[in-house]
């Protein structure tokens, strides 16, 4: 009786929370909500039986975040292949430097060649017009494993 329903923010149903934990997520402005009981309030909310995400949340049960990002897992996916110029790599490069908010991601790593890494430096490829030889991609656990 007295949980209320998350869904996201595309409806889909999440589960259930209590009440109190409901009213705490509407404070916080992480949910609004979809159906309520009119009459009823509990501070200045009307008693939720249902509530909306406002944000998309990634289920785990729709959708796998595959592998978690490493170095060495980026070497593998890449067959330790230089995304530059096809030498064997042992570094890793970020596409988008580190230090301009590149981040640890496999999107946003590929593997290089220390050559290559220290000629790109702090640019993007477009920028030290050095295309990438292949799209990094998210590997699969099967990828991983394999090589
Ligand atoms: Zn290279």
């Amino acid at each position: 009786m007295d949980a209320v329903l998350v869904v996201n923010a595309d409806l889909g149903p999440l589960h259930r929370v209590t009440v109190q934990h409901a009213i705490r997520m509407l404070c916080r402005r992480v949910a609004e909500i979809h159906e309520a009981e009119p009459d009823q309030l509990i501070g200045v909310f009307p008693l939720p039986r249902v509530v909306r995400l406002v944000r998309y949340v990634v289920t785990r049960w729709r959708f796998s975040a595959g592998p978690a990002w490493s170095r060495a897992g980026v070497l593998r996916r890449d067959g330790r292949r230089c995304a530059y110029c096809d030498d064997p790599a042992s570094t890793i490069d970020h596409i988008l430097p580190r230090s301009r908010g590149g981040r640890n991601t496999w999107k946003n790593t590929t593997a290089a060649c220390y050559e290559c890494n220290q000629r790109k430096g702090d640019r993007t490829p477009a920028e030290a017009g050095m295309p990438l030889r292949r799209e990094p991609v998210t590997p699969s656990w099967a990828a991983l494993a394999g090589r």
